[in-house]
């Protein structure tokens, strides 16, 4: 895929997501099963995506990047996940690391970092949880000291995507300990692998696999000054929650994909098994299960679409953005749950997709904000919408 000089148009959109199903239905539909089952990293599939843009996709074009837009981002995400979820993270966390560094980052911190984030030369994530803070962000204990011109980090990250894999990440810290709120002590650092910085180990998962997350340790590591994401501190906590929409609206896309991928595999099987002398899509309870399934995708679809067309346009979209990851979510486990009930037996082997969809979809509630929280947030921004 080339960048894109224009607007973005409907045409390039469907160009690019067809380019997308030839790529999933040669290169990964044939081993993602193997891979997945015997939790073994993509390699090939990983630099295939380099090849297509991957790597830059929301990424603007003036760095080179595709400056894709949130809408045609989603579907393209949407798309992956039908096929196989773990893929979406390889890119995904690493264009996390990147939005921080084009939206929040210096001149000099673009020109450095972000054509090089485009060709995926470096590659890696956003390292925010910690082994005793994940939704309490401002509870994090990982420290950042100011030394000459460098900062000296320490502290354990967990939980991180690509980790093992990856190079090069965002990563929040504590620059001001006593600062009230600790929110305002906390700054971000792009953080390359070096002396200092380790990984204690790969966290063994009940989906998502292939992909590898892993626990970073930070032991009097040095990062110079200039990699201060925004150049100022204090700002970190920002950053990390800025990011959070667009992070939201693709874990709400990969549950589309999910879901979708559940729906129709159901469809297909409900017609292929019979029992009683007919096939089981003509008994009432599995009709009943295929039609809530499908208005589950749809609006799901729906609502993320709705999301990334207010973020594409620059309005604050917490709202839509949290609705569409709860809704989506739970779609998902829903529907790989009656997806695995319609297959039967057949549904709890390893040698049908909705064994492995019914293991994916959990994560879609925990990751970029659990589905409590999301609740949370939407409840809030109600009342913020409709004040009386
Ligand atoms: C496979 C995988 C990949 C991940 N990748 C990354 C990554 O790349 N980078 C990264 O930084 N993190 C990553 N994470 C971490 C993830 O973002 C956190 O697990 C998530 O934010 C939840 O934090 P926690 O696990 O500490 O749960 P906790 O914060 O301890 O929450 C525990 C429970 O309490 C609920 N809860 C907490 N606070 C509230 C509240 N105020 N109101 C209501 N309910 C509440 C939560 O919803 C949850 O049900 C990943 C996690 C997984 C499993």
């Amino acid at each position: 895929m080339a960048p894109k000089d224009a607007k973005f148009e409907e045409a390039d959109e469907s160009l690019i997501l067809d380019s997308i199903s030839k790529w999933l239905e040669r290169d990964v539909a044939p081993y993602a099963m193997e891979l997945e089952h015997s939790d073994t990293y993509p390699t090939d599939m990983v630099e295939q995506m380099k090849d297509m843009g991957l790597f830059g996709a929301t990424i603007g074009q003036e760095w080179g990047g595709l400056g894709l837009s949130a809408s045609t981002y989603a579907k393209i995400v949407t798309k992956v996940s039908e096929e196989w979820m773990s893929l979406t993270g390889v890119f995904n966390s690493h264009l996390m690391m990147a939005t921080a560094v084009e939206k929040f980052g210096t001149e000099e911190q673009k020109q450095r970092f972000l054509p090089r984030f485009v060709t995926g030369e470096l590659r890696g994530g956003i390292g925010l949880t910690e082994p005793d803070a994940g939704t309490d962000l401002q509870g994090i204990r990982t420290r950042a000291v100011r030394d000459g011109d460098d900062y000296v980090i320490n502290g354990t990250k967990t939980w991180i995507t690509n980790s093992i894999e990856g190079t090069c990440f965002a990563l929040l810290t504590k620059t001001d300990i006593n600062a009230d709120p600790p929110r305002q002590g906390m700054s971000m650092f792009i953080v390359e692998k070096g002396e200092g910085f380790s990984i204690s180990k790969r966290l063994e998962k009940l989906g998502y696999k292939g992909i590898d997350s892993g626990e970073m340790v930070f032991e009097d590591f040095r990062v110079p000054a200039e990699n201060l994401i925004g150049g100022e501190e204090g700002q970190g906590f920002y950053q990390a929650v800025g990011g959070l929409e667009l992070g939201r609206i693709n874990v709400a896309s990969r549950s589309v994909g999910i879901a979708k991928r559940a729906l129709d595999e159901a469809v297909r099987y409900s017609q292929e098994r019979s029992t009683f002398g007919k096939p089981i899509y003509k008994h009432q309870a599995i009709q009943l299960k295929l039609a809530e399934m499908a208005t589950r995708y749809e609006a799901s679809r729906l609502l993320v679409e709705q999301a990334a067309k207010a973020y594409d346009e620059g309005r604050r979209c917490d709202l839509e953005a949290g609705m569409a990851k709860y809704h989506a979510s739970e779609s998902a486990i829903e529907n790989s749950l009656e997806a695995m009930r319609i297959h039967g037996g057949y549904g709890y082997s390893k040698e049908f997709i909705v064994e492995r969809l019914y293991r994916d979809a959990p994560l879609m509630a925990i990751g970029e904000g659990t589905n409590e929280m999301q609740k949370v947030i939407i409840a809030r921004q109600l009342i913020e919408r409709n004040k009386i």
